[in-house]
């Protein structure tokens, strides 16, 4: 495990201008946008969305941002041209140019979380405080708002009658903030991580993320920079720390004023 070094937003952003051809890759929330109460309320700032349209018509710079949301849901958060929008952790691309390919059978994968949803739902019966997520690739189980007694019982009654289908279709559990999400082991946003780096290999990939679904991207890198996003200190695969989602719009508005000046001067 790497050292996790802190490095604020303009030291980051200084170190790159140095660099001729940078490849920015971001996880969505918890990242680009502040965690919110509930998915649905996470929303970008119109001012984040300047910058990456910005940046994404920048010729030194390629942008992408890899989420576990449907490509569909970040597209509708995220209208900006010109950027790459990955969704499913890997399973969907957009191209700058708008066009959609798929990194994986993803008709099959639909099938089996649809399993999983009707089984979580039982699960849950209609308990408050816990929101089911259905991303078409993973089922994402948020129980930020319920109370805490319950949670535990939750879990354990879906870990246990979701067995079957976990073996079966070999299927990862994972426990990130406040939520339990279940995918495909095949899936993750290593993968989209690697698919991304051999379109353009002479770029430097910068990969920024919060969660523990971001340690795969940040081991897939390869000769890149990796930055956890967390006010703490953490075990992570990665080798800076930003400290909050803030920062990172700091080091990307810093990073276009830089470089505008230096195109314009
Ligand atoms: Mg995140």
């Amino acid at each position: 495990m790497a050292t996790l070094t802190r490095i604020t937003p303009t030291a980051l952003a200084k170190r790159l201008l140095k660099v001729a051809q940078v490849f920015l890759m971001l996880d969505y929330d918890g990242t680009l946008v502040p965690l919110a109460p509930t998915p649905a309320q996470a929303r970008p700032s119109a001012e984040l969305l300047r910058i990456l349209k910005k940046l994404g018509g920048l010729p030194h710079y390629k942008v992408a941002v890899i989420s576990g949301r449907t490509l569909s849901d970040l597209a509708n958060l995220l209208p900006v041209p010109g950027i790459f929008l990955i969704g499913g952790h890997g399973v969907e691309v957009r191209s700058p140019a708008g066009e959609v390919t798929y990194l994986l059978d993803h008709k099959h994968i639909t099938k089996i979380i649809n399993k999983l949803e009707q089984l979580a739902r039982y699960c849950l019966n209609d308990k408050k405080g816990f929101l089911l997520e259905n991303k078409g690739y993973s089922l994402a189980l948020h129980y930020r708002l319920a109370q805490p007694s319950m949670v535990q019982g939750v879990l354990n009654k879906f870990m246990e009658l979701s067995k079957p289908l976990v073996k079966k279709h070999d299927l990862n559990i994972l426990l990130g903030k406040k939520v339990l999400e279940i995918r495909p082991s095949a899936i993750h946003k290593g993968k989209a991580v690697s698919y991304l780096q051999q379109l353009y290999p002479h770029s430097l990939a910068v990969y920024f993320g919060d969660d523990t679904t971001d340690e795969d991207a940040f081991r897939a890198l390869k000769e890149g920079l990796s930055i956890l996003v967390s006010p703490r200190n953490r075990v992570s695969a990665a080798k800076f720390k930003l400290n909050s989602p803030l920062e990172v719009l700091k080091f990307l508005t810093f990073l276009l004023e830089k470089k505008e000046m230096k195109n314009t001067g």
